[in-house]
């Protein structure tokens, strides 16, 4: 159901859609063979723009004999249709499911393709897609403009436990990790070795928090780092066969928390914070001023708060 607001946005970009033909242009997806029937979509590293349509998230697929396994479906309808054709021409055969690891919608708003097979998700991340799913949707409308025609949000319809399920050759661990949102699973192939981590690892791109909780973030990170994967697919930025990206991002939340503690007990306004200098580790990262920006912007009120002095109790009576 497409709310009054998302409906009149859909029509005026249908309105403009008319007027230019970048819509017609196909989203540059190259699967990448990371194993034996398994394949990475490697993406654009900026932030949300016209010209990339919204397509800066990684998705993967894993080729079962018993059909393909797909995680994530990328930023829009246009995405996943293609992404479809593409899947299915690689792999050689049909979908027959759909993962959505977390509620973020460059991971989920291509569902709309995959409406004929189930599209799983945790039970918590589909609780919080029912109130959130529409004004995610609605965000990246104004974002990506033209090349959201026709996306509306379309809510996963089979549940995602947490544990091993043997699917067609393939032992997929699914893995609860929150901490990037309230809400978000890896995926451990045992099979082929390769580990989806998604969201939880960024590789050369900055880590986005509007929903972080950094102390479950770095509990999913030392899980994750634990597991004895030999190929790693980041939820944004390239593929590795080590750990390395895994401990980049738990530096940078680690320089992230410290910095934001320390600015709050020096009583910095944000604008100061968000012009501290960034590390030179992380400060060639693709979106790093604007990420450490929007992060200030996201948490430091919290650790403001934090700072300040616990309100002292009134006096018990003592009789
Ligand atoms: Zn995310």
């Amino acid at each position: 159901m497409m709310t009054r607001r998302l409906r009149l946005i859909a029509a005026l970009l249908a309105g403009l859609g008319a007027m230019t033909d970048a819509r017609a242009a196909d989203y540059p997806i190259t699967p990448q063979a990371v194993a034996p029937d398994s394949w990475a979509v490697i993406a654009d590293t900026g932030y949300f723009t016209p010209q990339n349509g919204g397509f800066l998230v990684n998705t993967a697929f894993i080729a079962t004999t018993e059909g393909v396994v797909v995680i994530g479906s990328g930023p829009s309808r246009a995405f996943g249709e293609q992404y479809r054709r593409v899947i299915e021409r690689t792999a050689g055969k049909p979908v027959r499911e759909l993962v959505i690891t977390h509620k973020h919608p460059d991971h989920f708003l291509g569902n709309q393709a995959f409406r004929d097979v189930p599209i799983r998700a945790e039970e918590k991340t589909t609780a919080m897609l029912r109130n959130e799913a529409e004004g995610l949707a609605e965000n990246l409308y104004r974002l990506v403009g033209d090349r959201m025609q026709g996306t509306e949000p379309l809510l996963p319809n089979a549940p995602l436990t947490p544990g091993v399920r043997e699917i067609g050759g393939h032992q997929l661990e699914f893995i609860a990790v929150p901490g990037h949102t309230q809400s978000d699973i890896a995926v451990f192939d045992h099979t082929s070795g390769v580990l989806y981590a998604i969201d939880q690892v960024f590789n050369g791109r900055t880590p986005t928090l509007p929903n972080a909780s950094l102390p479950e973030w770095f509990a999913a990170l030392d899980r994750l780092e634990a597991l004895p994967f030999k190929t790693l697919v980041p939820g944004h930025g390239a593929v590795t066969h080590d750990a390395a990206p895994i401990r980049a991002t738990r530096r940078y939340l680690q320089w992230l928390d410290a910095t934001l503690k320390e600015a709050a007990r020096r009583g910095l306004t944000p604008t100061e914070v968000m012009a501290l200098p960034i590390p030179a580790d992380f400060a060639g990262w693709a979106e790093a001023r604007a990420e450490w920006r929007r992060s200030v912007g996201f948490l430091y009120a919290r650790y403001e708060l934090a700072e300040l002095p616990a309100l002292a109790a009134p006096d018990q009576p003592t009789d």
